[in-house]
């Protein structure tokens, strides 16, 4: 199978050809824990999922590695303000690890109902601090950074004489310094556009760790060159992650890679587009923020409804990974529609008879090849969707009496569903619907409703009115007694 994928380095598509053989080495930008996943989340996670699935069906060997970074990412994507970690454990008065482990938590959860594979590996930015100091040594001792105050510098000036800096975010390095502002405590670095390697960590800052240097921590870019090089070796396939990480974050990670060892990492660097909220880039300041639990429960103004995990990932998967998405009620609606339309058809499939032949208004023979042909061709997800809905208009078509099909197109229609909707684009088909007299079902309700108790306890109104009538929206009957709660369906 010939798989083209966009390459962001030389900005243009090439046909896939790895560097070791069968076995494809593939690492992807993680998330910072910090917070509760939202969809900014879901699309790269989503985006290289669909990548990972796509070179496993192509025969190939894939290590995924995805990174979970717990320590360095300051506030300002630069190397000034607080660790993004540290501040929110200070707010919510946790350690850092225990927030750490709650957001992964919390992560990967979602990304199950993503139906979201699990990469081979997650490394964590913590768990690699002796790899990230070995890293920042060797940079020293190659003469591409310095030391200031306890803290090691990149010497962007100095790399990019023999290098280029810029390469993969096509940046020219005298704009930069042209353009890029003086900040506070910057006269530690030699040159505004220099990066960290190595902070010095002040009194009141909690994730430290001894080094050569001072006791502090690694700069946000180190861990992905250790990790990466650590787990796929010092040549690999694909980096993937955000547009939004290639500068600094990616540029940084070439830099460091060239600095240490004399040659770049990364054969393909791959990004996904961002996601913006009716026309506007998602933040929190803007307060267009959604996170992926309350688009599952529809616990956000925002949300006329609630969405199924299912058409989120149709919905990230019905544009291109390269352009953008916006998200709107409407844009939502109308891909669980298209969804439903789909397994529609994957469920007539099944009860389908077939007949000595397929009649002409069926047109079944070449979708493998179409569909194939779209998503080796850099994860043409909309092009495959599109095929896919002319194979469900084949199906109703027989569903409907109004044409036939061989048994043998048949098989191939039930093969293509599953390999395109189920293995690659990863919807997860619903099984069997559960089972009303389960012990584990009533306890379900009875949890709702003594959570319902306790909003009232609290005094809190909307929540215990909404779980009420939610639960008779579904056919519930909820009664107050003297004794507790009754409720019957
Ligand atoms: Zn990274």
């Amino acid at each position: 199978m010939k798989l083209t994928i966009y390459n962001s380095l030389t900005r243009k598509k090439e046909v896939f050809s790895p560097l070791h053989g069968p076995h494809v080495g593939m690492y992807v930008c993680g998330p910072t824990v910090y917070g509760d996943p939202h969809l900014g989340h879901a699309r790269p996670a989503i985006t290289f999922d669909l990548l990972f699935r796509l070179l496993g069906y192509a025969g190939y060997k894939v290590r995924y590695v995805r990174n979970i970074t717990d320590v360095g990412h300051l506030e300002n994507d630069a190397d000034e303000g607080e660790d993004k970690i540290a501040k929110k454990a200070r707010l919510e008065q946790v350690e850092p690890m225990e927030l750490v482990q709650s957001y992964t938590r919390s992560y990967h959860r979602a990304m199950d109902m993503l139906n979201v594979l699990p990469p081979n590996i997650e490394p964590s930015a913590s768990g690699h601090i002796i790899e990230q100091i070995a890293l920042v040594e060797t940079i020293l001792k190659n003469g591409y950074a310095y030391q200031s105050e306890g803290s090691v510098y990149f010497d962007v000036g100095k790399y990019n004489k023999a290098h280029r800096y810029g390469i993969l975010s096509n940046r020219n390095i005298d704009d930069m310094l042209n353009t890029t502002r003086v900040l506070e405590g910057q006269d530690e670095k030699r040159n505004p556009v220099d990066f960290a390697l190595w902070k010095k960590a002040q009194p009141e800052h909690i994730m430290r760790w001894p080094s050569p240097w001072s006791d502090g921590f690694p700069g946000w870019h180190c861990e992905c060159t250790a990790m990466g090089k650590k787990y796929l070796g010092e040549h690999f396939d694909i980096h993937g992650g955000g547009m939004d990480l290639i500068f600094p974050h990616h540029e940084c990670e070439i830099a460091q890679a060239v600095a240490s060892q004399g040659s770049e990492m990364v054969r393909y660097w791959m990004h996904n587009n961002m996601i913006t909220v009716n026309g506007q880039k998602m933040g929190k300041s803007l307060g267009n923020f959604i996170t992926l639990d309350e688009f599952f429960t529809g616990g956000n103004p925002l949300l006329t409804q609630s969405y199924t995990p299912m058409t989120i990932r149709f919905f990230i998967l019905q544009a291109h990974y390269r352009s953008t998405l916006d998200f709107s009620n409407e844009a939502l609606q109308a891909s669980g529609k298209g969804l439903e339309r789909l397994l529609d058809a994957r469920s007539h499939l099944n009860k389908l008879t077939p007949s000595a032949s397929t009649s002409a208004n069926v047109n079944v023979k070449g979708l493998r090849e179409k569909c194939e042909e779209a998503i080796s061709d850099d994860l043409n997800t909309p092009t495959v969707i599109s095929h896919l809905f002319d194979a469900a208009k084949a199906i109703n078509t027989v569903h409907d009496g109004n044409g036939t099909v061989s048994a043998g197109d048949l098989d191939e229609l039930k093969d293509v569903f599953k390999v395109f909707v189920e293995d690659l684009l990863g919807i997860r088909i619903a099984v069997t619907a559960p089972n009303v007299n389960s012990a584990a079902f009533a306890k379900a309700v009875d949890l709702l409703l003594s959570i319902r108790r306790q909003a009232k306890e609290n005094k809190d109104w909307t929540t215990s009115d909404r779980i009420r009538k939610e639960l008779e929206s579904f056919g519930f009957k909820i009664k107050d007694t003297k004794e507790g709660v009754e409720w019957s369906l």
